[in-house]
């Protein structure tokens, strides 16, 4: 590699091979060190030396010694050496935050998963416009709203709308939403099936749970338009369905009348 970055390289900068190979055998073992792969200039009379590094387990990587001239001086001084990578040297993946290395389904008993204070699927309780959310039970809300209020009896949190909307719209588009395969060929909705369990609050209007033992969603929430064959109302085809057998030939299963004196 000899191109240069943007300016000319110093010719005395560029020419000290020799010199930044010997600082930088002060530092490690002449074994470590292999050819010279080039220099590229760094400011006007700075020029970087590349050496190949030839340790094990480090392919693709070069050992980099910067060396400078001072102005109306011959002779250069060492900067800087480093070990950086290559364009094929292996090295670790880019860094992410724990938070984002988690997937749906990586947790295990016991690990944590805090959320930010600041995370926007979440509201203080005190701002949650429906009481029904923390109280079902209590049929008229707006009587106590305010004691529920004041004596701070909410949840610290509660699903903002943008939660609210993200998880709906999860939930729609996925396998429990209508345009699963299995619910293309179900033979009636959900909202139909004696096994379906309402909900309550906003999201009662487009979703509800699946309670049927039998089929896969159950314990699930299910989209109103999902289905599935184990439907409460499916029958099977007429041809399907068991056929009434001929008289036997020889009846091995009832009684023979037999006379009696
Ligand atoms: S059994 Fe099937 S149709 Fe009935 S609620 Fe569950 S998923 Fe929906």
């Amino acid at each position: 590699m000899t191109a240069a970055r943007s300016a000319k390289p110093d010719a005395v900068a560029a020419a000290a091979v020799d010199a930044a190979r010997d600082a930088l055998l002060e530092l490690v073992p002449a074994a470590d060190v292999g050819e010279v792969l080039g220099h590229r200039a760094e400011e006007d009379r700075v020029v970087t030396h590349y050496f190949a590094c030839t340790r094990t387990g480090y392919r693709g990587w070069r050992w980099a010694v910067t060396v400078a001239r001072a102005p109306r001086q011959r002779a250069v001084t060492v900067d800087e050496i480093v070990l950086l990578p290559g364009e094929d040297a292996i090295t670790a993946p880019a860094w992410l935050p724990y938070r984002e290395r988690i997937k749906p389904g990586d947790l295990s008993p016991g690990d944590l998963l805090p959320t930010e204070e600041d995370d926007p699927r979440l509201v203080p309780g005190y701002l949650s416009g429906d009481p029904a959310d923390d109280f079902p039970d209590v049929s008229d809300g707006d009587l106590v709203r305010s004691v529920v209020d004041e004596l701070g009896l909410r949840r610290e949190r509660v699903l903002s709308l943008e939660g609210r909307d993200e998880a709906a719209e999860r939930w729609y588009d996925g396998e429990a939403g209508p345009d699963a395969p299995i619910a293309q060929s179900a033979p009636a909705p959900c909202v139909t099936c004696g096994f379906l369990v309402r909900l309550s609050g906003p999201l009662s209007r487009v979703f509800g749970v699946c309670a049927n033992a039998q089929a896969n969603d159950d314990g699930r929430v299910v989209s109103l338009d999902h289905g599935c064959g184990a439907h409460s109302q499916a029958q099977l085809a007429r041809r399907s369905q068991p056929q009434p057998l001929p008289e036997p030939v020889l009846d091995t299963l009832s009684w023979d009348e037999l006379e009696t004196f």
